[in-house]
């Protein structure tokens, strides 16, 4: 009667352990996910990094280059993968003509580029990015037809080199500017 007892009863405390475990087993992964998730979002705000360059480019056609680019990479990652998981990559944002382009990666966060017209001629684009984009950007600055106005620079008084005026210490050599 007793084996019989302890037979019926063992498969049933295992289940009932099984569930009073399941609920905690979900909240221990939930708040790890939810930790992960905030740490992440936090690094994605708080460290992102800006770099700005010149175009002689009209404001139009900078534009339309910064949107070429982002569709370029958005081509490219979803060629190079077979994840699926991946395909939406570079979401466009928000895309205010010819001001302003933004986009999401999941991987490599918030793009946001903002392009100004510059008195006399040419276009400033300025970005902003999470490092985890640092290598795209360079590559994508390295590439374009980037020009420093001479109305915005001087050369440094210790090594002669151009220097954009609102540098604090020269890029070269490190000699302070001001
Ligand atoms: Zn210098």
């Amino acid at each position: 009667m007793l084996d019989l007892l302890n037979e019926t009863f063992e498969p049933t405390g295992v289940g009932s352990l099984f569930f009073l475990l399941l609920p905690l087993l979900i909240c221990c992964l939930a708040s790890t996910f939810l930790r992960g998730g905030s740490a992440s979002q936090a690094q994605a705000t708080t460290a992102l990094e800006v770099d700005s360059w010149f175009t002689p480019k009209n404001i139009n056609d900078a534009f339309n280059e910064v949107c070429k680019e982002v569709d370029r990479w958005r081509e490219q990652s979803t060629a190079s993968t077979s994840d699926k998981k991946v395909v939406g990559r570079f979401r466009v944002l928000q895309s205010i003509p010819p001001r302003l382009h933004s986009v999401f990666d999941e991987r490599e966060g918030e793009i946001t580029f903002e392009l100004t017209k510059v008195e006399g001629g040419g276009t400033s684009v300025r970005v902003k990015y999470s490092p985890t984009a640092r290598q795209r950007i360079y590559a994508f600055r390295a590439q374009s037809d980037v020009k420093v106005p001479s109305a915005l620079t001087l050369s440094c008084p210790s090594c002669g080199r151009s220097v954009l005026k609102d540098y604090e210490a020269c890029p070269y050599c490190g000699s302070k500017l001001k």
